[in-house]
């Protein structure tokens, strides 16, 4: 490949291509152990090792501790918004669960949980609301904290820390005892800005990330999960998805996605070279700026969300002329700039810059947004 290409797709999406040279290096004969990752036992040493040192990397990254199972599964978070409140929403008796929403993908997870419990809707933003004398369209902003009417005795309550689809972003942790619901542990769907940031385990009861936004490739999902929740899943939880025995066998009840695995597992040992999650969130900073600052700085593009909800990993942006959305991907491709075109139910586009997107093709894509807006704004 001697043309540089710049991957703007929201899933699955850009890998760190330090990561994908390695897995290349090592796809016929991992380590000398004569096999590819692909055709070892999940039993044998050599998977133990990967999988043992996948967990701890992830420990280390987001400093987990012992209290709380890191369990890798599948089914992407989409079945995990099945098998989390079969594992969780029998914690109380009324079998009931708290939901906030804010966009699609809380949307999905909600209307799934319904399926096994009574589910509430503690805040949402499925309307419009007036901010600073500007309306603000369905899922465009956040209702905040002080708004989230949780049921103190919920088994627990969920929300989605990074709406991919819409781009808005809640980077805080509401503070639950604050809410009168002290004892309600915080599920979090993170998938798509998973070690982005750096992000308080001790606060949530959960977190949920599948991997082929951030973290690495389709097929596993990552669980990370206060293990005082353990022990509640109702009769009919698949035993392959009960959490007691995903946990108690460390990811290996039954076969892994073992590739996958190994390479979420290289993406953590990228990560923790390049600093931890402070430095990406740093890097992530600044290539969200610039990114927003040039959508800002005429009429001709617009990103619609409230600013302090701006997502640094999504950035759905529209053209002043929607009839210019054709020439833009076209002339986007052309630089080599792929996967800009909005999701279906948005329009426009959006860019996802993802941690292993670099500032340079942030940079290639701000030169682009400038010729485009300069050829025909
Ligand atoms: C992509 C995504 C999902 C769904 O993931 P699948 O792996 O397709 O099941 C759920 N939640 C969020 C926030 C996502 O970005």
């Amino acid at each position: 490949m001697n043309k540089q290409y710049w991957n703007f797709s929201a899933g699955p999406s850009k890998l760190p291509g330090e990561v994908l040279q390695q897995a290349a290096e090592e796809m016929l004969d991992w380590h000398g152990s004569g096999q590819s990752v692909m055709e070892m036992s999940h039993r044998g040493p050599e998977f133990t090792q990967i999988c043992d040192e996948a967990e701890a990397d992830l420990r280390t990254l987001m400093d987990i501790p012992d209290e709380y199972a890191v369990m890798f599964m599948q089914g992407g978070a989409t079945a995990e918004n099945a098998i989390l409140p079969m594992n969780l929403i029998a914690r109380n008796a009324s079998h009931s669960a708290d939901y906030v929403l804010t966009g699609i993908w809380s949307t999905k997870s909600y209307k799934e949980a319904t399926r096994y419990g009574t589910v509430r809707i503690a805040a949402q933003s499925h309307q419009d609301r007036q901010i600073n004398g500007q309306t603000y369209a369905p899922w465009t902003w956040v209702p905040a904290f002080e708004e989230w009417k949780v049921n103190p005795d919920s088994s627990y309550l969920h929300f989605c820390s990074n709406e991919t689809i819409g781009g808005v972003e809640i980077g805080a942790l509401p503070d639950m005892s604050t809410l009168g619901a002290g004892s309600v542990p915080l599920v979090v769907d993170a998938s798509s800005h998973f070690l982005s940031r750096p992000l308080d385990i001790r606060q949530t009861g959960m977190v949920y990330a599948g991997a082929q936004k951030n973290a690495g490739p389709a097929g596993v999902t990552v669980v990370v999960l206060h293990r005082d929740l353990l022990g509640h899943a109702l009769p009919y939880c698949p035993s392959a998805f009960d959490y007691v025995n995903v946990a108690r066998e460390r990811s290996r009840f039954n076969t892994p996605p073992t590739y996958a695995i190994y390479i979420a597992g290289l993406v953590f040992k990228w990560l923790l070279a390049k600093g931890g999650l402070a430095a990406i969130e740093a890097e992530n900073i600044s290539k969200a700026q610039a990114l927003y600052r040039q959508l800002d700085s005429s009429g001709f593009y617009h990103n619609a969300i409230q600013p302090e909800y701006r997502s640094r990993m999504n950035v759905p942006f529209t053209l002043r002329d929607d009839s210019l959305n054709a020439a833009f991907l076209d002339g986007a491709k052309k630089q080599q700039l792929l996967n800009l075109k909005g999701h279906k139910s948005v329009g426009g586009m959006r860019a996802s810059i993802y941690n292993a997107m670099p500032m340079e093709g942030v940079l290639a894509l701000i030169d682009y947004l400038k010729e485009f807006e300069r050829q025909h704004g």
